[in-house]
């Protein structure tokens, strides 16, 4: 009888490696052959980079975004426009946005989609946070969600439970392209959506 065969170290590494998102195979054998002949003590520091950004940041307790400590750097930001707020599915978005540096509002991020195939409903979301912020001193809200049909239906839903509470809720333009994360979409298609936003209510 055969006996298991034990995983090597690098192929642990490498295995490790290929679970990230976006890293193939290849990229992650040479990701690991890379950190083989790196010195140890640049290893060290990125495996304590990783360590540390995991532990110390957290959800933002306003928006949702990422933070380390209760509030994320746009909440804490004086000079941001609190009466709008954009809604995103992910910190990502965040960052999407802010790197075209035309928006000077806050943000609320979901988490994801309301994705019923997948059993996410509205209380998986960071969804109730959302609506008790559009109770006071919210004029706009954008909604930002991807063009694929669970960011549509989100979107709806959103709407729905908005439409009362709000002085006015946009969306981006279309011509974004449908089906689309918004993390893949360019710097100027994202301005010009921003800038064309549509009154839903
Ligand atoms: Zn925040």
């Amino acid at each position: 009888m055969l006996s298991p065969v034990r995983t090597s170290l690098l192929e642990n590494l490498v295995d490790r490696l290929a679970g990230l998102p976006s890293i193939g195979r290849k990229s992650a054998q040479r990701l690991a052959y890379h950190v083989l002949a790196a010195p140890v003590e640049e290893v060290e520091s990125l495996s304590r980079a990783l360590i540390e950004a995991r532990r110390g940041v957290r959800p933002c307790t306003v928006c949702g975004n990422h933070a380390e400590g209760d509030r994320c750097a746009v909440c804490l930001n004086p000079r941001r426009d609190p009466a709008q707020v954009c809604v995103v599915e992910r910190p990502s978005d965040v960052s999407a946005f802010e790197k075209l540096g035309v928006y000077r509002g806050l943000y609320h991020v979901l988490g994801g989609t309301l994705s019923p195939l997948d059993g996410i409903g509205p209380a998986d979301l960071n969804l109730a946070s959302l609506f008790v912020r559009c109770e006071n001193g919210v004029d706009e809200v954008i909604l930002a969600l991807g063009t694929h049909a669970d960011g549509e239906a989100t979107s709806t839903y959103i709407v729905q439970r908005l439409r009362d509470k709000t002085a006015r809720i946009t969306r981006l333009a279309r011509g974004l392209p449908a089906g689309s994360d918004l993390e893949f979409i360019d710097d100027l298609t994202m301005k010009r959506a921003l800038d064309g936003r549509i009154n839903l209510g």
